[in-house]
């Protein structure tokens, strides 16, 4: 062979030139014969073996050391196959299959049409049923078939993969190809060899390593290594016409997006079939058995591999429940074998295993309850695709049938009762919730052929996976992190795949599976810290983050969740978490999320590049997911605590290298980039948190959520299925009533902003919504930790033209303290002083609004009055980008700061310029970005404002009033000293401008539904009370352990309420201002804490 090819190189290119399509469809059709004539020499040597065997009483017979018809049989079996081997030889000689030879077409359709694959298929059917001889004989078989399946990837007119372009392959031939290749089953009969010879190997009793006189190149394992190498191969060609530029999910069973614009039709009309060639069981098999080879190759790679190598191969076995005879022994794995042979790059093929694995499965595989695309004007199809696959999977099942007793056909066998047992619960599930099983008539099934159902899937991508990116003994780097990012790049496509077939399986059957997905994710992400790995993460992630808020259709709110959840608490509260969520929480999802933070936040600092990650993770796993209000209300209070604080971290960290002035201007650049996406997603989540928390919430969600009766009806199985529906529209999986539904979605684009609220599916906002209630303290807590990262904002480069929807999402968030400022500020007593009150409680009530009214304004008026500074620098940008609802918004927010907070604090920063008509100076908008705010009384009327003008000026002529007295300014700095805070509204009346101001903010903002929550001053009183932590009030402080603060003995003395990590932090704050500034409020504050709440949480607000 090796000769012919290398002496027939003048043969070519007269073959080249002036073979027709005629001579080269003779020369297939002699092929075909010699084909023929093997299987049947084969099938008779077999028929021999086995006669001998039984006369040897069941011995393994040893053709070599056969004599008579035996050995003749043998004989006439490897004179053919040295005939067939001349084939691949001359199409070898005269580059046949190269795209560049002359007539290349012309040969390789004459092959296809020559019903080629036919014979092929013949062959591997024949052997692959009989199975292998024992000896040097089975080693000739497996060579025999190893050229024709390298034969194979050649003539699929597919030259590059993946393809980038259509110049990357030949569409005539590609879906000749495919055509033949769904006809002949030949993928499918080439993997059971595979799996057969795989099988003999494991089985064969243990025999010395290598056997005298024989080139370890000719040894079986590492024939079935080339043998597998190029049935991956022949795999991905034929998936990769079709990913073309693809997106994702367009290729899916059920589609989850229309095929990509531009996309041939010819080529998308072959999906189909190629989906059929991939269904069929033993290609199916063949992916499952290389993932199970992934996780033994990374048990046996691992430095504890040579005690726990065994027993991790046998763990990862047991999936499938794979009898011990098709278990891969280590020693055979592709990569132990190709690595003593001296031969391939083991990335190389742990690569293609997931490739393959990933890229069959994402077109044949769906679980029950996956989603049906409905395309636009074209209704029926993914029915057609359906019927397409149904028929074209057909014969391959009837194949397996024939293939009888190889690897494959065992283990379809065992596993065909899970997949019926996966049915019986389905439809179980669904006589249970009757409403649920009209949403979800049409079950999806999958194709017969196909041995594995797509839980059984996920759990084997899990345990794949996990043996890859577990960490191994002695603190090993990851197996994984060492390999280039393409491998993580597939690892994370995987993950990517379980998370779509994990939302699509039985509510009843996901919950394990999404247990072993999360604790596969979280293993990974949390020890991943290379940053160029972050990049491959993106898919993954994105698929984390959709599977949070994720509803199953009709997962009941009490079955569904797990029961240990609700023991804790000792009563089962609706609450509405869904399955999907409860799991993630039980996971650790909270916790494992600030490691993972802190891991690329360390990550990036080890190797001096942009934190990458930290932007990924907040971005992908919390903004697009809705996650983090629900997360606030539902997740462990100290791993919450751990969350928000890293999180800030990461927020102050990433602005801090924002300013970074390297030596490198591209680095500068990325950090800036990456330090203003970072700001980016910490204002889109606290626009999420509140609008949720802190805003009037959407009309009529109480009553749609509790209905007209208490909370506990909606988990009464029992009862009338009328009324409960009327009560369980908040419950998971339940449709949400129309009315409510569109409550939330009106205040989703009134409080969210485009960016905010862009690729994330309507059902998740209101879910969002209706899983957050209650815990409010947490809620406080993201703000008045988060906020303070933002303030840096006002100045940087971030006012341009792209930063609009965060200019106007941060504005937002800015007026939600400044509601609850006003909405104290109004419900503070009317009298003189507090002193006055008749009783005790209610001048405890007076003095703890005045508390919450000082904290508010603290976190409102810190650096100087950071709230007003922002107006001013929004309005300036919003006049020089034109957006005006920008200006808009910051006037809104100017509205209720003018409210809330003390007139001096107010006249000292901003200022009315008056005048008539609207040609002067008075008309022109507002062009500082710093204080004073200086406005314009006529730009004001022009912009309908003419309220806020009018309380503007009663306000500066009352200011001008109190200048001549002498002094009123002086207690009007920073953060609203005590005096200033005490002195409002309580001896000044309001005015008829002030009251008419009010009563149109009110109406805007829907003040009177404006919950209440606690103060910043009380959720840091009252929480290390209850969680036994602390944060250190340092500005800028970036101490992780909160418990070090607790337990560290730096505090300040005068309010006892600052807790401070070090010395130097204590040092900081002081220069910062507290004690001029917020030390006597905070100590106010917390002595009406202690008065008022005995260091325990109110009622309404337990967490
Ligand atoms: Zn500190
Ligand atoms: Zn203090």
């Amino acid at each position: 062979m090796t000769n012919l090819s290398q002496g027939g190189l003048d043969g070519a290119s007269q073959l080249d030139e002036h073979g027709t399509l005629e001579f080269w469809a003779a020369t297939y059709s002699v092929q075909a014969y010699a084909l023929r004539d093997y299987c049947a020499l084969y099938t008779d040597l077999h028929q021999l073996l086995e006669q001998r065997q039984a006369q040897r009483g069941g011995v393994v017979v040893h053709v070599e050391e056969e004599t008579g018809a035996v050995r003749r049989a043998a004989q006439r079996v490897t004179r053919m196959a040295t005939v067939l081997s001349c084939f691949p030889a001359i199409t070898a000689s005269c580059r046949a299959f190269t795209k560049t030879s002359v007539g290349y077409e012309r040969r390789v359709l004459a092959l296809l049409r020559a019903d080629t694959l036919k014979s092929y298929a013949a062959v591997f059917e024949t052997v692959a049923r009989n199975g292998l001889p024992a000896g040097k004989m089975g080693d000739n078989v497996i060579l025999t078939c190893g050229s024709l399946i390298q034969g194979i990837s050649g003539v699929m007119g597919v030259h590059t993969v993946p393809c980038d372009s259509s110049d990357d392959y030949n569409l005539e031939i590609y879906s000749e190809f495919v055509k033949a290749a769904a006809e002949s089953h030949v993928l499918d009969h080439a993997c059971r060899i595979v799996l057969r010879g795989l099988e003999a190997e494991a089985t064969a009793a243990p025999k010395s390593v290598q056997r005298v006189g024989r080139s370890p190149d000719m040894d079986m394992p590492t024939l079935l290594g080339h043998f597998h190498l190029a049935i991956n191969k022949t795999v991905l060609s034929l998936v990769a016409p079709l990913e073309l530029r693809q997106s994702n999910g367009a290729l899916h069973p059920r589609p989850l997006a229309a095929p990509r614009t531009g996309t041939d039709p010819a080529l998308l009309a072959l999906l189909p079939a190629v989906r059929g060639v991939l269904s069929g069981t033993g290609v199916q098999m063949w992916a499952a058995k290389q993932l199970l080879d992934v996780a033994n190759m990374a048990a046996t790679m691992g430095p504890a591999a040579a005690t726990t190598g065994a027993a991790e191969a046998e763990g990862a076995s047991r999936y499938l429940g794979l009898p011990p005879a098709v278990r891969t022994p280590p020693r055979l794995l592709t990569h132990a074998v190709l690595l003593s042979s001296g031969h391939a790059d083991v990335t190389n093929s742990l690569q293609l295993a997931l490739s393959v694995a990933r890229a069959m499965w994402e077109m044949t595989m769906s679980g029950p309850l996956a989603p049906v695309m409905r395309m636009p004007g074209a209704p029926a199809e993914g029915s057609t695709a359906r019927r397409g696959v149904a028929t074209a999977a057909g014969p391959a099942a009837g194949g397996s049938a024939a293939g009888g007793a190889s690897g494959g056909g065992s283990v379809a066998g065992g596993s065909a009762g899970g997949d019926s047992a996966a049915g019986g619960s389905a439809a179980s599930g669904s006589a249970a919730s009757g409403s649920a099983a009209a949403r979800t008539s049409s079950l999806y099934r999958l194709p017969r052929s196909i041995p594995l159902s797509a839980g059984q899937v996920c759990a084997l991508i899990t345990t794949a996976l996990n043996g890859v990116v577990e960490p191994q003994a002695q603190g090993q780097a990851l197996y994984a992190v060492r390999r280039g990012s393409q491998v993580q790049g597939e690892m994370a496509s995987m993950v990517a795949l379980a998370c779509r077939l994990a939302s699509e399986l039985q509510p009843q059957r996901a919950a394990a599976v999404l247990r072993r997905l999360w604790k596969t994710a979280a293993s990974w992400l949390v020890h991943m810290r290379a940053p160029e790995a972050h990049v491959a993460l993106k898919r993954m992630l994105a698929s984390l983050g959709a599977l949070l808020l994720h509803e199953y259709p009709g997962e009941g709110a009490a079955s569904a969740r797990p029961q240990r959840a609700t023991a804790a608490g000792g009563q089962v509260k609706a609450d509405g978490r869904t399955l999907a969520f409860a799991v993630a929480l039980e996971a650790g999802l909270v916790e494992w999320l600030a490691a993972a933070l802190e891991g690329a936040l360390a990550g990036a600092a080890e190797w001096h590049v942009p934190a990458y990650g930290v932007a990924m993770l907040t971005d992908l796993l919390l903004r697009p997911s809705c996650a983090l209000p629900p997360l606030l209300a539902h997740a462990d209070g100290t791993s919450l605590f751990r969350l928000l604080e890293t999180l800030r971290i990461a927020g102050e960290t990433t602005r801090d290298q924002m300013t970074l002035r390297g030596q490198d201007p591209q680095a500068t650049k990325e950090y800036v980039l990456v330090g203003g996406n970072v700001m980016c997603i910490i204002v889109q989540l606290l626009e999420q948190v509140t609008a949720v928390y802190m805003r009037a919430p959407p009309e009529g969600l109480e009553s749609c959520i509790h209905g007209p009766g208490d909370s506990s009806s909606g988990s009464s199985a029992g009862g009338v299925p009328g009324a409960a529906a009327a009560g369980s529209g908040g419950l998971p999986g339940q449709p949400v009533p129309d009315a409510a539904a569109a409550a939330i979605d009106r205040t989703a684009a009134a409080l969210l902003t485009k960016t905010c609220r862009s690729q994330v599916p309507k059902q998740r906002l209101r879910r969002m919504w209706l899983m957050t209630r209650g815990r409010k303290p947490f809620a406080v807590l993201a703000l008045s930790r988060l906020l303070p990262t933002l303030f840096p904002f006002r100045q940087a480069a971030f006012l341009d033209a792209g930063a609009r929807d965060s200019v106007l999402g941060l504005t937002t968030v800015y007026t939600a303290p400044a509601l609850q400022l006003l909405r104290v500020v109004l419900a503070l007593p009317a009298g003189s002083s507090c002193a006055a009150s008749p009783t005790a409680a209610a001048r405890q009530t007076a003095a703890l609004r005045e508390s919450r009214a000082e904290s508010w304004r603290g976190l409102l008026m810190a650096d100087e009055g950071v709230a007003l500074t922002w107006v001013a620098a929004v309005l300036a940008a919003a006049t020089a980008c034109k957006w005006p609802e920008v200006t808009a918004a910051a006037l809104d927010l100017l509205e209720v700061l003018v409210l809330a907070l003390p007139p001096e604090a107010v006249a000292a920063r901003v200022q009315l310029v008056r005048g008539a008509g609207v040609a002067g100076a008075a008309a022109l908008p507002p062009a500082g970005r710093m204080l004073p705010l200086v406005l314009g009384e006529g730009w004001l009327r022009q912009q309908g404002r003419e309220k806020l003008a009018a309380a503007l000026t009663e306000r500066a002529c009352r200011m001008s009033r109190g200048a001549d007295g002498g002094g009123s300014n002086s207690s009007s700095g920073g953060g609203g000293g005590g005096a200033g805070g005490g002195a409002w509204p309580l001896c000044t009346q309001w005015t008829d401008a002030d009251l008419q101001l009010c009563e149109a903010v009110a109406g805007k903002h829907q003040l009177a539904s404006v919950p209440e929550v606690p103060a910043p001053i009380e959720v840091m009183w009252l929480l290390p009370k209850e969680l036994g932590v602390k944060v250190c009030a340092g500005p800028g402080c970036s101490q992780l352990d909160p418990g070090k603060v607790a337990s560290s003995h730096h505090a300040c003395e005068g309010c006892a309420v600052a807790a401070y990590c070090s010395a130097e932090c204590k040092a900081a704050h002081v220069r910062a201002g507290h004690q001029r500034l917020e030390c006597a409020g905070m100590r106010a504050g917390r002595e009406t804490c202690e008065s008022l709440y005995a260091g325990r949480w109110p009622e309404q607000w337990a967490v």
